[in-house]
């Protein structure tokens, strides 16, 4: 009922000269059918990886945008321009923009609004920290996220969540897939009172240390529908065995 999707978050890594190589080592080894992937370079190689994906079943998103469609926000980039350059996706709240650009949750939900208004599928990330896990709070504190992100809005039928704690992003350390599909399984749950979405059809993704050793365990969990991916996204061989373990 929901297909699996992987997404690669190469954040702000990349040359002109390694995307071409990286891309080209995805698109020709033709991932697995089944499995929806994305690939979300900076801004600056979007339009150079567009172009590389058009003969390809491989989608493109952008690692934030505006909460803006236009006007004159210096550096910014609105959802409207990512969707109008070939953009399907847009990841929003990663916790390296909550960390290093305190983006708070306000923000995070009027990016939603723009990017729904202007077409894009939004990837909506939330996760605890290890010391909110330690103390117990990692579900008042995902569900804080959500209904800081999502109250209120009209326009979630294209929505993706991912769950990532941020205590297992770049670090090595993984939630075990009895954690992941516990807080996957709650997140479903607060979907449907937070928001009143199909939380049956809506796809949570799983990151933090996502590799191809560990990715069979984490998608066989009936609740992890594929994963956004960080390192392991920047090495064709392990994105490719990532999607390949989805689509098992
Ligand atoms: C991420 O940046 O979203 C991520 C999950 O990174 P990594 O896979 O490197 O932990």
């Amino acid at each position: 009922m929901r297909q699996p999707l992987v997404v690669g978050n190469w954040k702000m890594q990349g040359s002109l000269a390694s995307v071409e190589v990286l891309l080209g080592d995805i698109v020709s080894a033709t991932p697995a059918a089944g499995v929806a992937v994305a690939v979300c370079p900076t801004y600056v190689h979007l339009a150079q990886v567009v172009s590389m994906c058009r003969l390809s079943s491989l989608t493109v998103g952008a690692q934030d945008c505006s909460h803006a469609q236009a006007g004159a926000y210096t550096g910014e980039v609105s959802p409207a321009i990512l969707a109008e350059i070939g953009c399907h996706w847009v990841i929003l709240g990663h916790s390296e923009r909550r960390q290093y650009q305190g983006e708070s949750d306000a923000l995070i939900a009027a990016k939603l609004m723009s990017a729904a208004e202007a077409g894009l599928k939004p990837i909506v990330c939330v996760g605890e920290t290890r010391e909110q896990r330690e103390a117990g709070t990692a579900e008042a504190v995902v569900r804080a996220q959500l209904e800081g992100a999502l109250q209120g809005q009209a326009n979630l039928g294209q929505l993706v969540l991912a769950y990532e704690p941020v205590w297992a992003i770049g670090t090595g350390l993984t939630a075990t897939p009895e954690q992941a599909q516990q807080m996957h399984a709650f997140m479903r749950a607060c979907l449907v009172d937070i928001a009143n979405v199909d939380a049956a059809v809506t796809r949570v993704l799983y990151g933090g240390s996502v590799k191809p050793d560990n990715a069979v365990q984490l998608f066989a969990q009936p609740d992890i529908d594929g994963a956004l991916v960080g390192g392991a996204a920047l090495l064709a061989a392990d994105f490719l065995a990532i999607i390949n373990a989805a689509a098992a």
